[in-house]
C-alpha cells in the first residue's frame, strides 16, 4: 500500500508520537493530570503544554500569541467569528471550506478570484469598508503558494487585518507573516485533534466558546496534554528537518512529474508547493481509476469535497469545466514516501488510465 495523500493527513512522526505516550498513562501514571489544576500533577502538565506552546510557537514570528484549539477550523472559526467590528470580509475563491463557509454564514463576505495559475491578485479590487483578508499560504487541492507579504502589505494599506490559513505551509516552509494564523497538527506529522491559532499582540478576539476560561479565556476546555505535546514534538522536529525534508520531496517531485507525460498539472508548476501533484487526463473516469489502483491512497479533489460528487471548487476557480474537475486527481507526498513506492505507485496509475482507452 501507498500513501499519496499528504494534504488530507500525514503520517504521525514517531517522534510525535514517543511525545504523547507519557501523557496517555493509566491511574498509576503522572500522565493523566488535568492542565489546568494546581496540584503537583497539574502543575507537571501543565508545564508540558506550555513546552509545546514554545516549540508550536517557534513556527511564528515573534510579537504574537499562540491559542491552542481543536483543529484549524476551530482556529479559522475563532479568529473570523472572534473579531469584533462590522465591515466586508474578502476571501479568496479557493480558501478551504474552513474560511469560504465561515465567511459566508457571517455575511458581508465576498470572493477574491483566482487567475488560471491558481493565483491571486493582491491588487484586486477590495471594498472600502473591508476589515478582514483571508487568502491562504497553500492551497490543499492544488498546492499553489499566494503571495502573501503582499497580502499583508495590501490588508496595511486598506485599513484591514490580513489572516492567513497555513495549515498546508506550516512545518513545510517559513510561515507567511499575517495578523492572525491557523494550523493543524496533523498536517505536519502531529496527531489529529489539535490546531492552533496564532494571533498578533494587540488584537483582541472574543471567545466563541466559553467556560473554564483556558486558554487566557479565549478558548475554555481542558486541554489534552498528549495532543500538545505530540504537536509540539511534531513542529520542533518539522523545524529542524524543514530542509532536508523539502530536499527529499523536491526529488520526489521530479520523479513523478516526469512519469505523468502528456497529462496536465492543475496550477501553476513553480509558485507551488512541490508535495503536491494535481494532475488532468481529458476523459479519464477518476472513480473507476481509484478503484483499479486500490493500493495507491489518492485523492479525487479535496479530501472534503471528495465523495460529496460536486466538483472541486478550487479547480472550478482555475477555470476548469465540470469535465476537467471531475478528470483530475491529487497525489500528495511528504517526508516518509519513498522513491521505489512513488515510482510504482505512478507507474500504477498511468497504467491503469492507459486501459480506460
Ligand atoms: N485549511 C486547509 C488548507 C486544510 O487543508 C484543512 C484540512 O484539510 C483545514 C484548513 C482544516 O484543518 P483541520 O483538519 O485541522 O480542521
Amino acid at each position: 500500500m501507498t500513501y499519496l495523500d499528504y494534504q488530507a493527513t500525514t503520517p504521525l512522526a514517531p517522534e510525535a508520537r514517543e511525545a504523547m505516550m507519557k501523557w496517555l498513562g493509566g491511574p498509576d501514571s503522572v500522565g493523566f493530570g488535568n492542565p489546568h489544576s494546581p496540584h503537583r500533577m497539574g502543575r507537571q502538565a501543565a508545564a508540558a503544554v506550555e513546552l509545546a506552546r514554545e516549540r508550536v510557537a517557534a513556527l511564528f514570528p515573534s510579537g504574537g500569541r499562540l491559542i491552542f484549539t481543536g483543529s484549524a477550523t476551530e482556529a479559522l472559526n475563532l479568529a473570523m467569528r472572534g473579531l469584533p467590528g462590522s465591515g466586508s470580509i474578502a476571501v479568496s475563491a479557493i480558501e478551504h471550506a474552513a474560511v469560504l463557509d465561515t465567511a459566508e454564514s457571517l455575511g458581508n463576505a465576498y470572493v477574491l478570484p483566482v487567475d488560471e495559475h491558481g493565483l491571486t491578485d493582491p491588487c484586486a479590487d477590495l471594498l472600502d469598508n473591508t476589515r478582514l483578508i483571508a487568502v491562504m499560504q497553500v492551497n490543499n487541492e492544488i498546492g499553489t503558494i499566494q503571495p502573501t507579504g503582499e497580502w499583508l502589505a495590501r490588508a496595511r494599506q486598506a485599513g484591514a487585518l490580513y489572516l492567513c490559513d497555513a495549515v498546508q505551509a506550516a512545518g513545510r516552509m517559513p510561515v507567511a507573516e499575517a495578523d492572525m494564523i491557523a494550523i493543524s497538527a496533523h498536517k505536519l506529522h502531529g496527531p489529529k485533534g489539535i490546531g492552533a491559532l496564532w494571533v498578533r499582540d494587540g488584537i483582541l478576539l472574543q471567545p466563541q466558546i466559553t467556560g473554564g476560561l483556558q486558554e487566557a479565556g479565549l478558548r475554555s476546555g481542558t486541554l489534552s496534554p498528549a495532543l500538545c505535546a505530540g504537536f509540539g514534538a511534531a513542529a520542533q522536529l518539522a523545524l529542524e528537518r524543514q530542509e532536508e525534508d523539502a530536499a527529499h520531496i523536491e526529488s520526489l517531485w521530479q520523479l513523478a512529474r516526469g512519469k505523468f507525460t502528456g497529462w496536465q498539472v492543475n496550477g501553476s508548476e513553480e509558485a507551488r508547493w512541490h508535495g503536491n501533484l494535481n494532475l488532468r487526463k481529458d476523459g479519464l473516469d477518476v472513480a473507476r481509476l481509484m478503484s483499479d489502483c486500490r493500493e495507491v491512497m489518492f485523492s479525487a479533489g479535496s479530501a472534503c469535497a471528495s465523495g460529496s460528487g460536486r466538483p472541486s471548487h478550487v479547480l472550478k476557480a482555475i477555470g476548469l469545466d465540470d469535465a476537467g474537475a471531475k478528470s483530475s486527481i491529487r497525489l500528495g507526498f511528504g517526508r516518509y514516501t519513498s522513491a521505489e513506492s512513488l515510482e510504482e505507485a505512478c507507474e500504477r496509475i498511468i497504467s491503469a488510465a492507459a486501459q480506460q482507452g
